[in-house]
């Protein structure tokens, strides 16, 4: 298994690079070892906080669709909230006005501006823990208001944070710890308010504690369940996108070790066939020119002779390297079209521009300055290059007579001499020698 990097946003769209998967994010890309999600998968016990920066990856992928329930539910809040004015007339007519104060002025728009501040602020590990705050804040109010009522039927009105504890932990599903930490205060605020009630009624307030403490267990026991079979599917999911990563690159290796040359690492003849014949039918369609350099080097054999097959190898990448260097246009291919043969496809370009181009590879392959002290020539390793282009549009055009013209250019090319560009113009049918 390869390094990964994983993005840190809900959206799991891939971006091949390298071994990597990488996606943009607010925050920076963090390394994710394949390894490290294969051995969490295999522990079986899924943990409630992975290692960063699984952790980070995982609370940022769950982000926005744990924004999208925090802002559905704090609008249900606004709402229903407001409904529990009804029970508070029937149950608490002394703080009615208390209440609607409370609820209508307060509690609600802190709601919506909360909601608000949540989307835009927050990282998505701080928005679970901020979650705290409106439902202690309900919880709070509810309790004040039975606090503060003389009616007798405050008293079981005290249960009604069984509710605010269910919806927090069963309807906005929060993360365990958070929910765990906001149960405990919520327990804390049923207490005090019980001690401190004006019309203390220990069989009503007694028995509505467990009820509490039951609501918090089974919800809590939800939480947690949720929480781990997230993390446990985001695990498997991420395991899978790995996986397919893997696959890509394996397959994309292939596909250019299929199309390249293994000693000169340009292209190979296959891969030179295919782009010559998209050349050819683009420029059908454009009318335009398609341009070829066929490049030998010169007395190679000799050189091989003298300094053995290995050395003969290194020549060879350094005259591919050499043609790489100079043949970078965006439609430019450079293949190695035989032994020591290479030929480039140059799309849109005149006769007089690829003679030029011909001649400074001519000139550079010259300029590496590599020893070739058996060549009857020159001391150095020359090429020979023939150039030709041709309009597939016309008459009797094909890639086969392209090559041929080619191929006869360079021909032309060894026999005035070698370390020479002759160019062969098929439209104008001249020939144009440009000897060093
Ligand atoms: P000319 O100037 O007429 O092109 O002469 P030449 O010796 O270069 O041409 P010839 O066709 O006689 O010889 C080509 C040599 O290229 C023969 C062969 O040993 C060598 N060759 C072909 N492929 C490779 C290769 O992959 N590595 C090495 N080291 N030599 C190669
Ligand atoms: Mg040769
Ligand atoms: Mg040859």
């Amino acid at each position: 298994m390869t390094a990964l990097t994983a993005s840190l946003l809900q959206s799991t769209a891939l971006t091949p690079s390298g071994f990597g998967v990488t996606v943009p994010g607010p925050v920076e890309e963090t390394p994710i070892e394949a390894e490290e999600v294969e051995r969490l998968l295999n522990n079986g016990k899924p943990a409630l906080r992975l290692p960063e920066p699984l952790e980070k990856a995982f609370l940022a992928d769950a982000g926005p669709q744990r924004l999208r329930t925090m802002v559905i539910c704090g609008i249900l809040v606004a709402v229903i909230f407001n409904f529990l004015l009804v029970s508070d007339w029937l149950l608490l007519p002394d703080q009615f006005d208390l209440a609607l104060r409370l609820r209508l002025f307060l509690f609600t728009p802190g709601i919506i501006v909360g909601v608000f501040l949540l989307s835009r602020m927050a990282s998505p590990s701080m928005r679970e823990w901020l979650l705290i705050i409106p439902a202690a804040a309900a919880c709070a109010m509810n309790a004040w208001l039975c606090m503060s009522s003389t009616d007798p039927l405050a008293v079981p009105y005290l249960s009604s944070l069984a509710t605010i504890a269910m919806f927090a932990n069963s309807v906005v599903r929060m993360r365990f710890a958070p929910a765990a930490v906001l149960d405990a205060i919520i327990m804390l605020l049923y207490v005090v308010a019980a001690i401190n009630m004006p019309t203390s009624q220990a069989p009503i307030l007694i028995p509505g504690c467990l009820l509490l403490a039951c609501t918090m267990v089974f919800t809590l026991y939800g939480c947690y369940c949720q929480e781990r079979d997230d993390r446990l599917n985001w695990l498997l999911h991420l395991r899978e996108r790995l996986l397919l990563q893997d696959l890509e690159v394996a397959n994309q290796e292939l596909h250019d070790a299929s199309r390249s040359d293994m000693l000169t690492e340009v292209a190979n003849r296959r891969h030179f066939d295919e782009h010559l014949a998209e050349v050819w039918e683009r420029n059908k369609r454009d009318g335009g020119e398609v341009a070829l350099i066929m490049i030998d080097v010169d007395h190679f054999k000799a050189y091989n002779d003298r300094y053995g097959h290995p050395v003969g190898d290194a020549c060879l990448k350094a005259v591919a390297s050499a043609l790489k260097r100079r043949l970078r246009g965006p439609g430019d291919l450079i293949a190695r079209y035989g032994g020591e043969e290479f030929i480039a496809v140059l799309s849109g370009t005149s006769l007089h521009t690829v003679q030029g181009a011909a001649e400074r590879i001519r000139r550079g392959i010259e300029g590496l300055n590599i020893l070739h002290a058996t060549s009857s020539t020159h001391a150095v390793v020359t090429v020979s290059i023939g150039v030709t282009t041709m309009r597939p549009l016309a008459p009797g055009a094909t890639t086969t007579r392209l090559i041929s013209a080619a191929d006869e250019a360079l021909y032309q090319a060894k026999k005035g001499g070698r370390n020479r560009v002759v160019a062969l113009g098929m439209d104008l049918d001249e020939m144009n020698e440009c000897a060093p």
